[in-house]
C-alpha cells in the first residue's frame, strides 16, 4: 500500500496549500527564465532569493532538516511541501543545487560545525551554492577530474577549471571535487567545500548558451587557498562523496527536491491550449487527430512516469536505490524534449520567433523549452551514460567496455 498522510502530515499539507494560497508573490517585472540554472540577473535572484526565504521561514524549505541545522525537524514534510508548491505554480526554489545536492552531501558527510555553519544559511537563500564537479576534460567520465588540491599545512592550494558551472556568477560556496593524488584514479579525490565569492585566485566567466542566456559559467582556480576545515569527509573519500550528490542530483533532476516551476503537466496543458489556439485550414491544429494521438501518447508517457515514482513511497518494491531516480531522470528528461518538439511543429514558422518577439506564441516559450530541453538530457548525467549505469548496476548487465 502507498504510504498516505498521516495526522500530521495532513495538517502540515494543508498549511502549506494555505500558506502559498495567501502568499503567492506578484509577478516580477521581467519575466522569469524556464529554471533555476538559467537566472542570469540580479533582479530575477533578488525576487527568488527572497521568495525561498519567505517559504523557508514558513516552514516550506528545509522541513525534513533537523532543527539545529535550520529545517524543521519532521521527516517525510519535505515531500508534502515540494509537492503542494508544484501544484501551486509559485516560482521555483533559487538554491536549486545548494538544496538539491550540497544540503544532503554536507548532512550526511559533514562535521558538526560544519552542518551549523552551512545549512541555514543555504535553505534560507542567504546563500547561494554551486556545483564543481564538471571540468573541460571531465563531464561523464567524472573521475577523471585534474583539479588539484595540495596540502599545506593546515590549508589547501587549489588550481584548476571547472566548467557548465550554473549559479556560478551568485554563489557563495561551491561543492569541489578535486585530485589530491595522481596515484589513484577514485581515491586520489577528495571533496570540498570552497568560497568562490570575492575569493582571491578565484575568476568567475560566463558562458553565453544557444538560448542567448548565460547561467551557467567557467571557474578558474588559480593558487586558491581554503581552509582544511572546509574538506567534507575524509581525505580520498572524495568519490564516495560525489556518490551521495550525484543521487540527490538525479532525484532533483525529476523534480523531486526544487519545489515549484515548469513541469510535465503544466507542458502537456500548453500544447493543448497551443494546438486549440493555432488555425489550421478552416478550423485549429487540434482537430488533426494524429497530432491529438501524438499529445495524448506524451501524457500517457507522464503518467507512467508518475505512477512509477508512486512506487518509490510503497514499502517493499524497490529493489535498488539508484533505479528510480536514474528511470525518473531519464524518462523526465525525453519526454520534456519531446513535448517541446511537438510544441515547436505546432507552432510551425512562428516557432522561430523568439522570447523577446511580442509576436512569439506563448511569449517563446516553445523555442526557449526546446533548447533548454537539450541541456536536461545531458546535465546530471547524460541519457546514454544512465541507460549504462541503469544496466550495469541496477540489472547486472554486462559491462559495455
Ligand atoms: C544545463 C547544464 C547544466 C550543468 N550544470 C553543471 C553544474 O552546475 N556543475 C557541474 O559540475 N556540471 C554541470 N553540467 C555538466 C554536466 O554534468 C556534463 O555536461 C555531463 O556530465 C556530460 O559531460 P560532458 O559535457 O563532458 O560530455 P562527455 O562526457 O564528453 O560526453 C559526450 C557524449 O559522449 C557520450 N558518452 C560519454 N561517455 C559515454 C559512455 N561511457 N557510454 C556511452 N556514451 C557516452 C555522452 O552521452 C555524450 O553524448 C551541466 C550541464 C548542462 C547541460
Amino acid at each position: 500500500m502507498a504510504r498516505k498522510d498521516t495526522p500530521e502530515q495532513a495538517e502540515f499539507r494543508e498549511h502549506c496549500r494555505r500558506w502559498l494560497g495567501e502568499n503567492r508573490p506578484a509577478p516580477p517585472a521581467v519575466r522569469l527564465p524556464e529554471m533555476a540554472i538559467e537566472v542570469s540577473t540580479e533582479d530575477h535572484m533578488g525576487y527568488l532569493s527572497d521568495w525561498q526565504n519567505k517559504c523557508w521561514e514558513a516552514g516550506l524549505v528545509g522541513s525534513d532538516y533537523p532543527k539545529e541545522y535550520g529545517g524543521g525537524g519532521n521527516h517525510g514534510f519535505l515531500r508534502i511541501a515540494n509537492q503542494e508548491m508544484s501544484k501551486a505554480g509559485t516560482p521555483f526554489l533559487i538554491n536549486v543545487i545548494g538544496l538539491g545536492m550540497a544540503a544532503p552531501t554536507i548532512l550526511h558527510h559533514g562535521t558538526e560545525e560544519q552542518k551549523r555553519l552551512y545549512l541555514k544559511p543555504l535553505l534560507a537563500a542567504e546563500e547561494i551554492w554551486c556545483q564543481g564537479f564538471s571540468e573541460p576534460g571531465a563531464g561523464s567520465d567524472l573521475a577523471s577530474a585534474q583539479t588539484s588540491a595540495v596540502r599545506d599545512g593546515d590549508n589547501w592550494i587549489i588550481n584548476g577549471h571547472k566548467v557548465w558551472t550554473s549559479l556560478a556568477t551568485f554563489s557563495k560556496w561551491m561543492i569541489l571535487l578535486a585530485r589530491h593524488s595522481n596515484d589513484h584514479k577514485y581515491n586520489g579525490l577528495t571533496y570540498f567545500v570552497a568560497p568562490i565569492a570575492d575569493t582571491p585566485g578565484v575568476t568567475v566567466r560566463p558562458l553565453i548558451k544557444i538560448t542567448g542566456g548565460t547561467g551557467f559559467n567557467e571557474v578558474l582556480f588559480e593558487d586558491v587557498v581554503i581552509s582544511d576545515n572546509m574538506r567534507l569527509d575524509e581525505i580520498g573519500k572524495g568519490w564516495t562523496v560525489a556518490m551521495t550528490t550525484l543521487t540527490h542530483e538525479r532525484g532533483a533532476a525529476e523534480g523531486a527536491g526544487s519545489g515549484g516551476g515548469a513541469g510535465v503537466e503544466e507542458r502537456i496543458e500548453g500544447l493543448v491550449a497551443l494546438a486549440k489556439k493555432t488555425p489550421r485550414g478552416n478550423g485549429t491544429a487540434w482537430d488533426d487527430p494524429v497530432l491529438r494521438d501524438r499529445i495524448i501518447q506524451v501524457a500517457i508517457r507522464a503518467n507512467g512516469l508518475r505512477q512509477t515514482m508512486r512506487r518509490g513511497r510503497v514499502e517493499g518494491l524497490i529493489d535498488h536505490p539508484m533505479r528510480l531516480p536514474l528511470q525518473g531522470k531519464v524518462v523526465m528528461t525525453e519526454l520534456m524534449q519531446d513535448a517541446a518538439a511537438i510544441g515547436m511543429e505546432i507552432a510551425g514558422a512562428a516557432s522561430s520567433l523568439y522570447i523577446r518577439d511580442e509576436n512569439a506564441p506563448d511569449q517563446g516559450d516553445w523555442p526557449l523549452g526546446y533548447m533548454n530541453s537539450y541541456g536536461m538530457t545531458i546535465a546530471a548525467g547524460t541519457s546514454e551514460v544512465q541507460r549504462n549505469i541503469l544496466g550495469e548496476r541496477v540489472l547486472g548487465l554486462a559491462k559495455s567496455k
